[in-house]
């Protein structure tokens, strides 16, 4: 289970924005954004053209010493107690099944792997020991279980790039003398935290070079990582000259006990591990950007500069994952969303989009799509406040879980809060009159502005936003209806992601061990749930057992778009919590008085979840060129000359006035070879070129955006053959951009 998937569980519904995350992980101090300032990478670092200092600090810093004499002598110590231990046979067994016979305190892993092949064993990043990761290199105390895992595991891979960050830190140290803070994997890679000359220094881009080239002479030289378990007074005066390090000891180590710290080369660092055996591993090594951060996440301390790396096992794979960088780059929302003018951000009002004239159509467009699709499903559209009196956060419990994501204010005496879902105001409208069970399912829709209160520092272009709207919906059912609404929910997220193409795994999350509600209820609902999962997808679904939320069973959806990345934007959530809370209360079938009320379940679904969320992974999939009935900009027409200005303008008011298209016209001075090339850049879907010939024959010249054969000269089309196929395109929502 990732980190993101966790900390979704600290939230009450899962956030399309991801808002609560960095919250989260700031406040646990977890790899990945943890408490990143807004600065970025970049200006500062491009000013400064050449580094600062040598590539090696010469002398270099006496803590470096100091740390290894100390180190040595424990190690002597540790290395005799070692030898002392008895050597007795001990039974290792692998996953296979296969037993291997070896000595306790003297055969490691790394032997057992060796024993199976040389390459097999160079493959290997570490291996678990009884279900526990344990250094390859690190020797067998009894008998137990073996597996291997490799750099395509994903724990192998947190150990790689964990691995990695320590060669991050020593290339740091060597470069910068500086005090290191806090240097963990993520899920791309890793970073480290840094103190440079008592805060004064900074990163420059400038040093990436010099950088690599310290950890590329480390890796040359295969350090080894050796492990030695230390008592927190030796840490507290190993780590006496770092003060992030003794905060990190005073906090995290108990008094009279002992933890351990790992050698690789002249870095000596404070840590649990495991590793990998030795740098050598390590076959390609890049720094690829900085930022600034805080000790711990927290404004109040310390500024510290982060240094972000990637490391891989094969050339290949840094190759491959530079490319997909560039890629990625070259599609980020942020980047097209200005170059098509999309949208802005301005400080005025941090993490809140100001959609301009093309991406409102965007926004608008997957609002309808939604909306159209509504009306097919009996799904009914409300509308409901943007603020509600603290009162209401309470019952629905969101001021004692969710508060400091939420933009809370006074009025008239009264706390208020901005909504940061929509859940409790559905609920107030359900018990705003007497309910009868011929009401259900009762599906209720809401496009309500959502506000939630991010830090700055985490804000980051649509992805990550304070203001956003989802395509929210509750449907309020009994019981028996959960099934089937279930059913509809799937039919209905395959039909909206077939449109945008993509594909979709689904995990069923299970009754965790703080819970309300019901165990009968639960078992039921988890029943139904699988049950509906083993209908819609046979067995292609994973299980994520004690993962639901407190209040429900839940289902995540995952898509993976046209870079292979996966993003989680819809859940269906089941909600016994809500109701109750809310005491919703509906007149049941039975007319026997005891059972004549009943309280209804609330399942919680979206399918494109935030848009704002939704707009940046589409633009992103597209890589701007948008689908046709998507597209802000369907179709540009091009006169040859002055003299079909009048034309082309006239084409342009039937394909806006009549048939209700995204349609311009270029009547600027610009010769046609620029017009046209001004229309590519602006992903025009289609652009209509018209001069003698098609004025005569009222009809255009068409250049398809997507097709490559259509991108010069064509036969010309009348314009009314054109049109209805347009129109066709537009209904079927297709993607191709074929004109048939
Ligand atoms: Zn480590
Ligand atoms: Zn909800």
């Amino acid at each position: 289970m990732s980190v993101d998937k966790k900390l979704n569980d600290l939230k009450l519904e899962s956030n399309p924005s991801e808002s609560a995350k960095v919250v989260d992980e700031s406040k646990a101090g977890k790899a990945g954004k943890a408490g990143e300032k807004v600065e970025k990478s970049g200006k500062s670092a491009k000013a400064a053209k050449k580094p600062a200092n040598p590539l090696l600090l010469d002398p270099q810093p006496e803590f470096i010493d100091y740390r290894i004499k100390m180190f040595d002598e424990l190690k002597a110590k540790y290395d005799e107690d070692v030898a002392s231990k008895p050597r007795e046979d001990i039974k290792i067994t692998l996953k296979d099944g296969t037993i291997k016979v070896g000595k306790s305190w003297e055969t490691s892993p790394f032997d057992i792997a060796n024993e199976i092949g040389k390459s097999f064993s160079e493959r290997q990043v570490i291996s678990k020991i009884d279900g526990e990761l344990w250094d390859l290199t690190r020797v067998l105390e009894k008998d137990c279980s073996l597996e291997f895992l490799d750099f395509e595991h994903p724990e192998g891979k947190q150990v790689f790039w964990h691995s990695s960050a320590h060669v991050l830190g020593e290339a740091c140290e060597c470069h910068y003398g500086c005090h290191l803070s806090y240097g963990p994997p993520t899920n791309d890679g890793f970073f480290y935290d840094m103190s440079i000359n008592n805060g004064e220094g900074v990163v420059t881009q400038a040093d990436f070079g010099n950088l690599e080239k310290v950890a590329t002479k480390g890796i040359k030289e295969k350090q080894k990582f050796v492990r030695l378990e230390m008592t927190k007074e030796e840490l507290l005066k190993m780590f006496h000259y770092n003060k992030y390090k003794v905060e990190f000891i005073k906090d995290k180590v108990p008094d009279n006990t002992s933890t351990t710290v790992y050698r690789c080369g002249p870095l000596i660092d404070l840590c649990l591990g495991p590793h990998i055996p030795h740098t050598g591993r390590i076959k390609s090594f890049k720094v690829l950007k900085n930022s600034s951060s805080y000790f711990q996440g927290d404004a109040t301390n310390d500024s510290l500069q982060r240094i972000y790396g990637i490391s891989f096992p094969d050339k290949k794979l840094m190759d491959e994952h530079l490319k997909f960088l560039k890629e990625a780059s070259e599609r980020d929302h942020r980047k097209i969303g200005k170059e098509q003018e999309l949208f802005l951000f301005h400080e005025m009002s941090p993490g809140s989009a100001f959609w301009l004239p093309h991406g409102t159509r965007i926004y608008n467009n997957l609002c309808e799509l939604m909306r159209s699709e509504y009306r097919q499903r009996g799904f009914e559209e409300v509308i409901t406040p943007n603020m509600y009196n603290s009162k209401l956060w309470e019952t629905s419990g969101h001021w004692g879980n969710y508060k400091e994501n939420m933009f809370t204010f006074d009025v008239e005496k009264d706390h208020f809060g901005l909504k940061p879902m929509n859940c409790p105001g559905h609920c107030l409208i359900f018990k705003s009159r007497e309910r009868s069970y011929r009401e259900l399912p009762w599906r209720v829709a809401d496009f309500g502005v959502i506000h939630r209160n991010e830090f700055s520092g985490a804000l980051s272009g649509l992805t990550r936003v304070r203001r956003f709207q989802q395509d929210d919906a509750h449907i309020f059912c009994t019981e028996d209806q959960i099934e089937q609404e279930i059913k509809g929910s799937f039919d209905f997220l395959q039909k909206v992601y077939g449109i945008f193409g993509f594909e979709f795994k689904m995990e069923l999350s299970t009754r965790p061990e703080k819970y309300v509600g019901s165990l009968d209820t639960w078992n039921k609902a988890e029943k139904k749930l699988e049950n509906s999962l083993n209908e819609f997808l046979g067995d292609k679904w994973e299980l994520n057992p004690g993962d639901g939320a407190f209040y429900g069973p839940k289902i995540d959806i995952m898509i993976s778009d046209a870079l292979g990345r996966w993003f989680q934007c819809a859940t269906i959530q089941l909600d016994f919590q809500l109701p109750s809370r809310f005491e919703l209360e509906f007149k049941s079938e039975h007319n026997d008085k005891e059972d004549s009320i009943s309280r209804p379940v609330m399942i919680h679904r979206a399918i494109l979840g935030s848009v704002e969320r939704m707009t940046a992974i589409l633009t992103e999939h597209f890589k701007g060129k948008w689908p046709f009935w998507l597209s802000p900009r369907q179709i540009l027409v091009v006169p040859v000359g002055v003299k079909f200005f009048e034309y082309a303008e006239s084409l342009k008011e039937r394909l806006v006035k009549e048939f209700g298209f995204y349609a311009d016209v270029d009547v600027s001075g610009n010769t046609l070879q620029k017009k046209v090339r001004t229309g590519q850049l602006l992903k025009y879907n289609f652009i209509f070129i018209v001069g003698d010939q098609e004025e005569q024959e009222q009809s255009v010249n068409v250049r398809n955006r997507d097709i490559q054969e259509e991108q010069g000269k064509n036969e010309t089309v009348k314009f009314d053959l054109v049109v209805e196929q347009l129109i066709k395109l537009r209904d079927d929502k297709r993607r191709d951009n074929k004109l048939v």
